[in-house]
């Protein structure tokens, strides 16, 4: 079962990834937390793509075909996997499906704009294992700590009210698009993800066809 979670900034692709890791016992691949990885350690990857995620713009293409191509080729993907916050443009997807890295279903979580800022400003996430909360909708069991690894948890710096107006523009102008793409493909589902995390997630697994 090989899955992309498509959708804004903030519709919810994080926090549905964690919970499907757990039910479907298939890895997440999130390009974001690879990124912030890379820049908390110092790598030559951080260093290229500090600038570009900082500003809310997409870091090259190139870039990020590397390291999804490496991260999919790891024996733990091998029954599956998640994407999360990848492919994000058309130059990524037509790259993934060359590279005949197989897709089985994408799911785009829609949110409209409007409920965007208020969940950026309520996200706290993880820095150790990338874990995303909500202040008030997703709050961790204890105030301010990761409840997977217990690291005390930060504001994301992109997810600054100008910043996250920037990104939502760019969603929409070179991410968006891949719903047609994936659609032609006979290979969309889309899901209202302004309901209840646990409702989007139910409304996910029937649209893969799982079993829960
Ligand atoms: P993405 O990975 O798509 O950017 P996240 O999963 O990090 O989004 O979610 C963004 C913020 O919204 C987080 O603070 C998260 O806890 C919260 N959130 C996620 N899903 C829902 C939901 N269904 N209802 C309310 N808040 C949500
Ligand atoms: P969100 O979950 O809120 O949508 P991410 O954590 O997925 O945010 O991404 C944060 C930033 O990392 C993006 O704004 C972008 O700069 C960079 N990034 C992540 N994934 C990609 C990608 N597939 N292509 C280009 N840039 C990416
Ligand atoms: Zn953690």
């Amino acid at each position: 079962m090989n899955l992309i979670l498509l959708g804004a900034p903030g519709a919810g692709k994080g926090t549905q990834a964690e919970i499907l890791v757990k039910k479907l016992s298939i890895p997440a691949i999130s390009t974001g937390n690879m990124l912030r990885e890379a820049i908390a350690n110092g790598t030559e990857l951080g260093k290229l793509a500090k600038k570009y995620m900082d500003e809310g713009a997409l870091v090259p293409d190139e870039l990020i075909l590397g390291i999804v191509a490496d991260r999919v080729a790891q024996p733990d993907c091998a029954r599956g996997f998640i994407l999360d916050g990848v492919p994000r443009t058309l130059a990524q997807a037509e790259a993934l499906e060359r590279k005949g890295v197989k897709i089985d279903h994408v799911v785009s979580i829609e949110v409209d704009d409007s409920v965007i800022e208020a969940r950026m400003t309520g996200r706290r996430v993880c820095p150790k294992c990338g874990a995303s909360y909500h202040v008030t909708a997703n709050p961790p069991k204890t105030e301010g700590r990761c409840d997977s690894c217990g690291s005390e948890l930060i504001v994301r710096k992109d997810d600054a009210p100008e910043t996250v107006r920037h990104r939502l523009e760019v969603y929409h102008a070179s991410t968006e698009v891949l719903k047609d793409f994936y659609g032609k493909l006979g290979r969309l589902a889309t899901v209202n993800g302004c309901q209840s995390i646990e409702g989007a997630n139910a409304d996910i697994l029937k649209a893969i066809g799982a079993e829960v």
